[in-house]
């Protein structure tokens, strides 16, 4: 029987931040430790045996709100590296909160993994007095060990989200993502796993080789509000963008003079898709739809999605 591994690959984020004071949780600066250092809460590291049960590899360093496709392209390759390895029976990634949903759907859209990818972040810097980062590592190490935990999961404040469902919802508290009215996946409790429902399924994109040259198409999501008058649209279009994905109001509807400018958009052979400005639930087929939809994604899912789909079929 192979001795099954762990692998943890650290990215930044506030779980490798710093704060010059230790009650400071907004006033930190993100992604300062290494990934090594980080993983000293767990079992077996500080007596060395942990070495043989876990790989460990700093693939980026930064905050994620500065998320590029450079990190992810090298993040997924990665990934798709030691998921094939026969020895590894799953894999953390320690991530920024602000981006993590962006990642983690870019992962399972990409990889769609048979192995458990969890993706773990903290609200607090990792000097705070009471730091959250170090549970919520065990508890994404519990995921990963786990025999049948499958896809890539987030896992914050002991809750399990599929990336599909993941959202950041709030700016600050411990448990600051939601999965909406799809809810979590499962709950972590003193090590053990509470599961509610399945784990994500899908299809990997199989575009995995090609990511290291990969020209990323320039997809961009504009807004509806009150007054779009479509002249973003029109600025991007100028400037040549692939794909747009708009972020509407309630159940898709969007402002005329904005769907005007997408429609012409859609004349030019831009890919155009339509997700909702709500924090909840799916988009429902409606009366008068001109632009497609991209059910169940938010605005920055669909971007990705649509992302992909350019990069296999421009
Ligand atoms: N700005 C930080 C980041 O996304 C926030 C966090 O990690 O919570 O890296």
């Amino acid at each position: 029987m192979i001795d099954q591994k762990i692998v943890f690959l650290g990215t930044g984020g506030t779980i490798a931040g710093t704060a010059a004071n230790a009650f400071e949780h907004s006033r930190y600066t993100a992604a300062q430790v290494g990934v090594h250092e980080l993983l000293a809460v767990l079992p077996g590291w500080h007596n060395g045996s942990g070495a043989e049960r876990y790989l460990v590899e700093q693939v980026a360093q930064l905050d994620s709100k500065d998320m590029g496709f450079d990190v992810w392209a090298k993040l997924a390759l990665r990934v798709a590296h030691f998921l094939a390895q026969d020895d590894v029976q799953g894999i953390v990634i320690t991530h920024g909160s602000d981006t993590l949903e962006e990642t983690a759907y870019f992962l399972q859209a990409l990889l769609a993994p048979e192995k458990p990818v969890v993706m773990t972040c903290a609200m607090r810097p990792s000097n705070a007095v009471v730091p959250d980062g170090p549970q919520n590592l065990l508890d994404a190490l519990a995921v990963a060990s786990s025999r049948g935990a499958s896809g890539v999961t987030v896992v914050c404040a002991g809750a399990i989200y599929g990336a599909e469902d993941v959202q950041k919802i709030h700016p600050y508290r411990l448990n600051a993502f939601s999965a909406g009215d799809a809810g979590p996946i499962g709950f972590v409790e003193c090590g053990h796993l509470r599961l509610l429902r399945d784990w994500p399924r899908g299809q990997a994109a199989s575009l995995v080789s090609e990511l290291a040259d990969a020209a990323w198409p320039r997809v961009e999501i504009v807004m509806s509000y009150a007054g779009a008058d479509g002249m973003v649209v029109r600025a991007l279009l100028k400037a040549g963008v692939k794909g747009l994905v708009v972020a509407a109001t309630g159940n898709g509807t969007v402002h005329q003079d904005l769907e005007a400018a997408l429609v012409l958009a859609i004349q030019q052979g831009v890919k155009v898709l339509r997700a909702t400005r709500c924090a909840e639930g799916q988009l429902l087929l409606g009366t008068h739809d001109v632009l497609p939809l991209a059910p169940g994604l938010t605005p920055v899912k669909a971007r990705i999605a649509l992302m992909l789909d350019l990069m296999r079929a421009p």
